[in-house]
Order: C-alpha cells, then sequence, then structure tokens
C-alpha cells in the first residue's frame, strides 16, 4: 500500500512540468479514457463543469498532499464548490449540476463535501472563506428529521458521513496555533444546530434508529464515534456559557422528540453505562464542575453509578468530585448550597455512595491508604454540605427519611477497625453521627426525642416552640417562654430576650422567609439537646476561663461539622456598652446563656451574612448537672436547694482550680 501510493506520488510529481502559473497533472481522462494532462485552468474549469472524476481527485490524500497542486488550485476550485453547496437548500441536485453544464458527470453532492474537507485540511488559507460560506450545507445536514439535502433525502444519507468527518475536520484543526483559530471557532458556535448536532451525532446508536437503519453500520459507528469524540473535546475549548450550552443540549433533536428531556451530561452518564469507558466520565465531570449543571436526571444517574460501581479508585474520586460540585451551588454566585438539591441527592443514595467508598477504599492497608488522592477529602466536603443545609426544610426530611440506613452503615463501619481506625475516616463517621444528631427533633422543655410522633404540641404564638406534651408546654411558658414569645431582640432586655437575635427584619422574599423560619424552628427543638449532650465540656470550659456560669455565654456554631461549642465571657460577646448593660441588668443569675449560629437559604445575590441566622436561649445552670428534671418553678424549694448545692460546688471546684 505506502510503496504503491509513493510511487503514484512520484509519478504525478515527475508528471508537474512545473510552468510559473499552470500546474500540469496527469488524470486519468474525465470522458474515462485514459490518461490526460489537466492544467490548473483545465482543473479548475473541469469541477465548474461538474467533472465527477475531478471532483473524487481533490478528495484524494495523494493528489492533494502536492503542495504546489494544491496551491495552485484552491483559490479556483474553492469559491466554485462553495458556491454550489449553497444551492443546496432550495435546489436539486439535479438542476444545479445542469446549470454548470450540460456534460456534467458529478453523482453525488457528497463529492464536493469530500473535496472541501480535503481542502479545508490542508490549504489553511481557504479556512475562513469556507467556514463563512457552509451556513446552508450545516442547515440542511443537521436536520436529521427531514434529512433534505438538494431537497432530497437520497442525497442526505450519501453525504452524512463525509459531512460529519468534514466538521470533524474542522474542529480538529482548531487545536493549531493558527491566528483564525479562534474566529473560525466563534463562526461554528454560532451554528446553533451544529452544536446540537455534534452532541446528538454521539447518541444516534441508542435513539434515533429511524436514521441508523439509513446507514451502512460501519458508518453509523464511525458517525456515533466521532460524535462522542467531538462534543468531549468541544468543552476543553469553550468557555462557561458555552458549556452550559452543550450541557443542557437535549442529545436527542427537539424536532424529533419534543419532550425529550435528557441532556447532554445526563446523556454522558448514559454512555458510560453502556460502554464502560471513564473517558465519559471525566467529560461528565469537567462539564458539572464547570457549570455545576445538573438536574434531577443527572444526579440520579451519577448516584446510581457511585453506589453501584465502586471498584477502582479513579472513577470513585471523579464520581465524588462531581457529587461535591453540584451539591455546593457556591460555585460563581454567593448562593448557598440548594436545600432542593442536596435532599434530591440524599434520596438518590448520596450517603449510600459515600459509605460504600469509605468501606472500600478506607480499608486498604495503611501504606496503600497513605498514597490514595483526595477522595476522602472531597467526602468530607460532601458531608460538611449536607451538613450546612441539613437543619433546612427538605433536607432534614430526606435525611430523617434515610436515618434508619445510615445508622445502620455507621454501625458496620464501626465494627471495622481497619475503617475507623485511621483518622480521616474516623472525622467522616463523626461528621456523619453529628449529621443525624442535628436531625432529631426534642421537646423544647425536657428534651424528650419526638421520634416518628407526630401530636406534638406548638406553641401558638410562636411557632418555634415545640413540646413533649400540655405539661411541658406550661411548665416552659412559666419558666421563661412567657417573656419571650413573639417579643423582638432589644439590647435593652439582652439578659432575658430568647429566640432569634439575627436577622433582625424577616426578609421581603417569601420563599427567602419561608426557609429561616422553617431553620428557626429545627434549631429551637436541638437547642436543649445540644445544651445537655455538651454539658461536660461547656463546665470543663467555663472552669479554665475561671468565671461563674451566669456570666458565661455557650456559643453553638451549627454551621461546622462537627458542630463548634465555645464557652465565651459575655463581655467578648456583647460588643458594645449597651447591650451589655442590657444583658447585666435583666438576666437572671441562675441561667448560663447559649447562642446559637446556624445558615439558612439566604438566596442569590445577597451578602453571604445575610443567610446567618443567630438564636438566644436560657437554661438554668443546675441542668449541667442534673440535667431537665431538677428544676421546675421558682417557688419549688428543692430546686432551689440543688440549685445552691451545685453553685457550691462550682465555687469549690473553681477553688482548687
Ligand atoms: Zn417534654
Ligand atoms: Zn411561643
Amino acid at each position: 500500500m505506502v510503496s504503491s501510493s509513493k510511487k503514484k506520488r512520484g509519478k504525478q510529481r515527475k508528471a508537474a512540468k512545473n510552468a510559473s502559473n499552470s500546474v500540469v497533472l496527469v488524470v486519468k481522462d474525465p470522458s474515462g479514457n485514459g490518461q490526460t494532462e489537466v492544467t490548473k485552468s483545465r482543473c479548475i474549469e473541469l469541477i465548474r463543469m461538474g467533472s465527477n472524476t475531478m471532483t473524487e481527485f481533490l478528495s484524494n490524500p495523494d493528489v492533494m498532499n502536492d503542495i504546489d497542486f494544491r496551491k495552485e488550485i484552491a483559490d479556483g476550485v474553492v469559491p466554485v464548490i462553495l458556491g454550489c453547496l449553497q444551492r443546496c437548500e432550495d435546489e436539486t441536485f439535479g438542476g444545479v449540476i445542469a446549470s454548470l453544464s450540460s456534460k456534467s458527470t458529478l453523482e453525488t453532492p457528497s463529492l464536493w463535501i469530500k473535496a472541501l474537507s480535503m481542502l479545508y485540511e490542508l490549504e489553511s488559507s481557504c479556512r475562513v472563506q469556507i467556514i463563512q460560506n457552509i451556513g446552508q450545507l450545516v442547515k440542511c445536514m443537521c436536520n436529521d428529521t427531514a434529512r433534505l439535502f438538494f431537497k432530497s433525502n437520497k442525497h442526505w444519507i450519501e453525504s452524512i458521513t463525509p459531512f460529519v468527518k468534514f466538521i470533524c475536520n474542522i474542529l480538529q484543526q482548531t487545536n493549531d496555533s493558527d491566528d483564525d483559530t479562534s474566529k473560525i471557532f466563534d463562526i461554528i458556535l454560532q451554528q446553533d444546530s451544529l452544536l446540537a448536532s455534534i452532541i446528538q451525532w454521539g447518541f444516534w446508536d441508542e435513539y434515533r434508529p429511524d436514521i441508523t437503519k439509513l446507514l451502512e453500520t460501519n458508518e453509523c459507528t464511525e458517525i456515533v464515534d466521532i460524535g462522542r469524540r467531538l462534543a468531549g473535546s468541544l468543552i476543553m475549548l469553550v468557555n462557561k456559557k458555552e458549556a452550559i450550552t452543550i450541557g443542557t443540549t437535549s442529545i436527542i433533536s427537539k424536532q424529533h422528540d419534543p419532550n425529550c428531556t435528557i441532556s447532554y451530561v445526563e446523556g454522558l452518564m448514559l454512555t458510560l453505562k453502556v460502554t464502560n469507558d471513564m473517558k465519559y466520565l471525566r467529560t461528565a465531570e469537567e462539564l458539572i464542575v464547570v457549570t455545576n449543571l445538573v438536574d434531577k436526571g443527572v444526579i440520579t444517574e451519577i448516584l446510581g453509578f457511585g453506589v453501584n460501581y465502586f471498584v477502582d479508585y479513579d472513577s470513585a474520586e471523579l464520581v465524588s468530585n462531581m457529587s461535591a460540585a453540584f451539591l455546593d451551588g457556591t460555585i460563581g454566585t454567593n448562593e448557598n448550597p440548594s436545600d432542593t438539591r442536596a435532599a434530591f441527592a440524599i434520596r438518590s443514595g448520596l450517603f449510600d455512595m459515600c459509605f460504600g467508598y469509605i468501606k472500600r477504599f478506607g480499608s486498604v492497608r495503611q501504606s496503600e491508604f497513605q498514597h490514595m488522592g483526595p477522595l476522602f477529602d472531597i467526602i468530607r466536603d460532601i458531608f460538611s454540605i449536607v451538613h450546612e443545609v441539613s437543619l433546612q426544610k427538605k433536607s432534614r426530611k430526606a435525611i430523617r427519611h434515610k436515618k434508619g440506613d445510615i445508622e445502620e452503615m455507621l454501625v458496620l463501619l464501626e465494627d471495622g477497625t481497619s475503617v475507623t481506625g485511621k483518622a480521616k475516616c474516623k472525622e467522616l463517621v463523626d461528621m456523619v453521627r453529628c449529621i443525624i444528631d442535628l436531625n432529631g427533633s426534642y421537646c423544647c422543655r425536657c428534651n424528650k426525642s419526638f421520634g416518628n410522633k407526630t401530636d406534638v404540641k406548638q406553641c401558638n404564638g410562636c411557632g418555634c416552640m415545640t413540646y413533649c406534651s400540655e405539661a411541658c408546654q406550661k411548665k416552659d411558658w412559666l419558666n421563661g417562654h412567657k417573656l419571650a414569645c413573639c417579643k423582638t431582640y432589644t439590647d435593652e432586655t439582652a439578659g432575658q430576650f430568647q429566640g432569634r437575635i439575627q436577622p433582625l427584619e424577616v426578609p421581603e422574599n417569601e420563599r427567602i422567609a419561608e426557609s429561616l423560619k422553617n431553620v428557626e424552628i429545627n434549631i429551637t427543638t436541638i437547642q436543649l439537646k445540644l445544651f445537655l449532650d455538651n454539658s461536660e465540656a461547656i463546665l470543663h470550659q467555663a472552669r479554665s476561663l475561671d468565671i461563674p456560669l451566669c456570666d458565661c455565654v455557650v456559643l453553638f456554631n451549627l454551621r461546622p461539622c462537627p458542630v463548634k461549642v465555645e464557652c465565651k465571657l459575655y463581655t467578648d460577646v456583647y460588643n458594645t456598652p449597651e447591650v451589655r448593660k442590657g444583658f447585666t441588668d435583666t438576666r437572671s443569675r441562675e441561667n448560663i446563656t447559649c447562642i446559637y449560629t446556624g445558615s439558612f437559604n439566604g438566596g442569590k445575590d445577597q451578602d453571604i451574612n445575610a443567610s446567618m441566622i443567630d438564636m438566644q436561649r436560657f437554661f438554668p445552670y443546675s441542668w449541667l448537672y442534673f440535667g431537665t428534671d431538677t428544676i421546675d418553678t421558682s417557688n419549688d424549694t428543692t430546686s432551689k436547694r440543688r440549685v445552691v448545692k451545685a453553685s457550691s460546688r462550682w465555687k469549690s471546684a473553681n477553688k482548687k482550680a
């Protein structure tokens, strides 16, 4: 093969008597009899006349490798071919070639495409001209429903493979360091139908039996391959806005199926499923990380893959990275992670996937574990994001729905010391424990868990406080909530205010206001639990600060995972003289002050701080020692005695320290 084509080329070169302006070639005579010598002008003439042999000749790489010939010929034939192809929408092929010459022998317009493709590839000087004049060709060939080229289905079918290869050729040349590259790229991308078609070619085998039955099997495979490859490489070249266009493109043309909701991103996951080729996972990952472009279908596919396929490390890392990216709504915006998205991901197996990875890759030998990539850091990011939205309505519900499964998985993991013996894995397990802990809801007065109980008592006034019984509701009302219910925070009453300190104003936007209210209620139902669960830490910290408990403010920061608990002197928390005075004037010396900070969905374009919520609550500090059943009403002498006892114990502990 090689030697014969070399010989041929040699022959042609020998034949070329390089006269200054007319290159002569030896070609088969257009009439089909023997060989004939063709000059440059004759060659252009033959193309203009619609010579089948000559047109076919232009797509012959052996001929076109002759640089001198190519240069001479391109200027003459490119406008001729483009001129013919521009008539493909409105005229028939027969009509066009008849208008060229009565002796035209051209059998199919696909030869023009092949010739053009070859000239485009080899002769960079004509690229811009070609690109600017193929609008009609692109329009006809990209309409895969009408499938009309020169008003004929037959010509469309003949021409689709050369056309796909031509486009592939054009886009591949954009990798050259050509000055015109970006220009060409811009023009090509402006052809909306072309961009969509490139993506859709890659899905013809699965979704377009109407087309594939018209094509040869190998043609079909070739088109599908080129489509997949081109779409993948386009993503590397385009900017974010264009990447979004690509990612959202439907994998089936709208004319064929107006109801198709499968986006390219989801399509990539489907291709991955069929081919098991990880390059589609990489493309999907790049697209999602850049554009944050996911819908429910995409999330389902990603997590479905993540749950069922956790054998190789690289794909685990890719899938985790994609999940972290789509959960984290903050890419390029100030938007907080989306509650809706996180909730859907949790229901679709987010935890199952992460646990699968922790179990699989956390149980490897220590030496192997040390050399592992960032998978566990990515899972930590995922858990952090879930934690951040876990007090919001939908995510909270989704976590509750999965709670049984999650707890079961935690127990399994904790049984395997090969996993939890590694600090990074232990950290992840602790994070999930924290998420589960915050997910419960408890009586605001006695800390009894509601579990699945639905007949809870809610304060009619503020709607935030929730109780297990009327008795608890009554006790809480008499012991402080009466003073707090439906009050707004003021500096003057800082020492007795319970409820939301920040934000002071309810947001105007209804959606944000609802998110705020939900988070407010959810924080309220875990305040007491957090206080009691951390009693030892609180006492320990207060002791090392060496200040009375009534002067302590316990800060519960619910935003990091696990939650941060910190005891501070009130003057370090209240930073103006007014609020300090208000605090000392109005507080009860038997209480300890707690401030809880969380986040709600503050929505787009808002200062990130606008989505923080601060709530204040007091608890008798005796509860740190004895729990909630020790103090009921201020008239109860036993409880008073206990408080005295507790505080004297406290004093003696202070002295010792
Ligand atoms: Zn209760
Ligand atoms: Zn109330």
